[in-house]
């Protein structure tokens, strides 16, 4: 007998609640809400699949994903909502004492971390796209309601998509306990259609941003992550536009190296004939050049453009490793600029936007 496989877009078994997570280095939250398992913008370089949602790769087989990794962006399913049991994590979370809490949380909860809050749930059959997207968008704005009414944690919003412009209001009953941002490595839509290639383009995430600075809401944007293609005037093209968006913290990384994100951006790569610069991650010394480079770059041009104070980097782990300390001219100097870089604990205002 054949068992029946399930949509790869479609409901996931297990509700949306709040959970402790563990960011290493990047200052963003203490928990986080998850509201589907899998990510329809698919973006090459992607870390989650490795890290996260390879653990769910029996349930997936259930639904035809055969590989998390090398499929993702093929499966999207959102998970159902329990409002019981979004209420019991919410209050455990409430209750956790600042002591068992990592420092650099901000006490915020970020939606979301494993997909992004604000996507196109694609099926086949255009009417369950529609009621998969809107399903996504309730369960966003009853879980906020229920957030903000219910305790005193922070938000982080982060997304690619301008479709969180329909909770702009809903998020500035906020107040200062959240804070909206969005990923933008570079404003060339080109580039970003071979990295991320089902999300929506930089311009658009651009006029997003302003829009919700115009809006009255707390923006940060992460610049992140930048491609091996952002050379010098890309970024500062980057950098001149987000230094319009006014924001609270500008977050930079260039692509670090997870499982199999580099094997997936170079087969997509080949796949659309564009040729990309992937021998950077060739060896760990060329990997360690590319990133070196893109962190001291933006270093230097946000202090040119007179946004160094908003600037907070995110060096990869493997930074510190001990062969790349011992490849320094000055080691004990590169390791009190690596520390302070990632012992910063990122702003969080105090008060509502003007
Ligand atoms: S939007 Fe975020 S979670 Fe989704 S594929 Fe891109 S990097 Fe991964």
């Amino acid at each position: 007998m054949t068992t029946q496989l399930k949509e790869p877009v479609g409901l996931w078994s297990h509700p949306a609640v709040i959970t402790a997570n563990n960011f290493v280095h990047k200052s963003l939250s203490n928990w986080s809400l998850n509201i589907a398992i899998g990510c329809s913008h698919g973006c090459r370089f992607c870390y989650v699949p490795s890290s996260s949602t390879i653990k769910q790769a029996d349930r997936l087989k259930e639904y035809g994903v055969q590989d998390p990794d090398a499929e993702w962006g093929g499966y999207v399913l959102l998970r159902p909502w329990d409002e019981d049991k979004f209420l019991a994590s919410l209050a455990a979370a409430e209750r956790t004492p600042l002591a068992q809490l990592n420092f650099d949380g901000n006490r915020a909860v970020m939606l979301c971390t494993t997909t992004d809050p604000y996507q196109v749930f694609r099926h086949s059959n255009a009417a369950r796209s529609k009621e998969l997207t809107q399903q996504a968008l309730t369960m966003m704005s009853r879980a906020l309601e229920l957030i903000r009414d219910n305790s005193t944690l922070n938000v982080r919003i982060m997304t690619r998509s301008p479709l969180a412009r329909q909770h702009f209001a809903l998020f500035k009953t906020f107040g200062h306990r959240l804070l909206f941002g969005m990923s933008l490595p570079t404003l060339r839509n080109d580039l970003a259609k071979v990295y991320e290639p089902q999300a929506p383009a930089p311009s658009q995430r651009l006029q997003t941003l302003l829009a919700a600075k115009t809006a009255g809401l707390n923006v940060y944007v992460a610049m992140a992550p930048t491609y091996p293609e952002c050379d010098e005037a890309d970024l500062r093209a980057t950098l001149t536009a987000i230094k319009m968006v006014k924001p609270l913290t500008i977050f930079h990384e260039p692509i670090n190296i997870r499982a199999d994100n580099v094997d997936r951006i170079a087969a997509y790569g080949r796949a659309l004939g564009v040729k990309l610069n992937t021998q950077v991650f060739d060896t760990r010394e060329s990997w360690r050049d590319y990133s070196l480079e893109s962190l001291q770059t933006v270093v230097r041009v946000s202090s040119e453009l007179k946004i160094s104070n908003q600037l907070h980097l995110w060096p990869d782990k493997k930074l510190g490793s001990q062969w790349v300390v011992e490849s320094m001219p000055k080691p004990d100097q590169y390791v009190t600029w690596l520390k302070r870089r990632w012992e910063r604990v990122s702003e969080w205002p105090r008060t509502s936007a003007a």
